[in-house]
């Protein structure tokens, strides 16, 4: 599965990040575009078998959901689109492939159980 494959990437740099502490890690956060080619619920259902036997076996995972936007160069204007727009601008119509963001794949932030 696409989504395990990347997730492994995930908990290998998050691993590497923390290596320093012994703290459980709890919380990792994703942010993820719209057309990076990621699913969000698949990213969720492929999590506890990306995690087992790791240190982020307790981890939760948390999606930071990034709608795309393009630059359109023909009108200037800043414009989300979604998938169905594909690199059209909403407001102008022409086709246009500055995608500014959307293509997002990355670890947002890892939160470690605080001890008390
Ligand atoms: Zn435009």
């Amino acid at each position: 599965m696409h989504e395990l494959g990347l997730l492994t990437s995930v908990v290998a740099a998050v691993e590497k990040a923390t290596a320093q502490t012994d703290a459980p890690i709890e919380v990792v956060g994703l942010r993820v575009g719209t057309m990076s080619g990621a699913v969000p619920e698949a990213l969720q259902g492929s999590w506890p078998i990306a995690t087992a036997g790791t240190r982020l076996t307790t981890a939760r995972l948390e999606i930071e959901v990034v709608t795309a936007q393009i630059l359109c160069t023909a009108c200037g204007l800043t414009q989300e689109i979604d998938e169905f727009y594909a690199l059209t601008c909403p407001a102008c119509g022409v086709g246009c492939g500055n995608l500014i963001h959307g293509r997002e794949f990355e670890v947002a932030y890892a939160e470690l159980a605080t001890g008390t």
